[in-house]
């Protein structure tokens, strides 16, 4: 019985990294990069931040790795996507006390089985923000002036780019856009277009013979002359359809990665979008 307690305590001090071996910084974990990225715009080298899901992987079919959930039980802060994109994130969360789920912040698109490319819209990316820097100033208030200017700072950003994204796509000759895997549902509401995604919501899912058919007839009938591809999607669906009905493949990245950050990898975006949707 003693040895019971003894452990339950050693756990619970290890796990709270409780008096005696305090860390330097709080520890931001965040499921997957946008939202790692967000947070190192708020906490800048106040807190460290780590990714499970590192840049340059395909999140959908990710599983965590023991040495990941053994990282996760040791945040000051959880910050995860929810929607089914992160599971496993809701799970380990169960524990922890400071933990952000950014399905619950934002209005969801999807009937039975909601979007999770909450990141996707620019709106949602300012409330994600918003979110991560109101915890972050709760769970470190001595550097509460620092979170603020840079929350100010980078709200700035996500509102010009906003603002950008409408003036560019308000005049535009279509708006439909054919994708590999429906990850811009967001983004298309927002600036008023319409995606089929030649996958479906999760990138692991083969189109079925249907499904192309009414890509094939889309193309047809809307005089498409673009199809998006993206970097961490097989393409090969995506080029098939290019060279069939003559398209030319553009990249849409539903992912900002370590060299282009969230700002950069939508400017991209935007740029290919335009093309696509044969804007002025
Ligand atoms: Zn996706």
């Amino acid at each position: 019985m003693k040895k019971i307690i003894l452990s339950t305590l050693l756990v619970f001090a290890l796990g709270a990294c409780a008096k005696g071996a305090p860390r330097e910084k709080p520890l931001v974990v965040a499921s997957f990069y946008p939202l790692a990225h967000f947070a190192e715009q708020i906490v800048g080298d106040k807190m460290e931040v780590v990714s499970i899901i590192e840049a340059g992987s395909e999140p959908h079919a990710f599983e965590p790795s023991p040495s990941d959930v053994a990282k996760i039980s040791q945040a000051d802060l959880l910050v995860y996507n929810g929607a089914g994109l992160d599971f496993w994130a809701e799970k380990l969360s169960k524990k922890l006390d400071h933990k952000l789920k950014m399905a619950d912040q934002v209005d969801l698109i999807g009937e039975n089985a909601k979007d999770p490319h909450i990141w996707l819209s620019i709106k949602n990316a300012e409330i994600e923000v918003e979110k991560i820097a109101q915890k972050v100033m709760e769970i470190d208030p001595e550097n509460k002036a620092f979170y603020q200017e840079n929350l100010e700072n980078y709200m700035q950003k996500l509102q010009n780019l906003d603002q950008k994204y409408q003036d560019e796509l308000r005049d535009c000759e279509l708006d439909l856009i054919i994708t590999s895997h429906e990850a811009f549902a967001y983004l298309a509401r927002d600036y008023g277009f319409e995606q089929i995604g030649v996958k479906g919501v999760f990138a692991e899912n083969e189109p079925s013979i249907k499904d192309l058919e009414k890509i094939s007839n889309l193309i047809k009938d809307r005089e498409i002359k673009y199809i998006f591809a993206e970097e961490l999607v097989s393409p090969k669906i995506s080029e098939t359809l290019a060279q069939d009905y003559n398209l030319e493949v553009l990249v849409l990245n539903p992912l900002p990665n370590f060299e282009r950050g969230y700002l950069e990898t939508m400017e991209e975006n935007l740029a290919n979008l335009k093309k696509g949707v044969l804007c002025q």
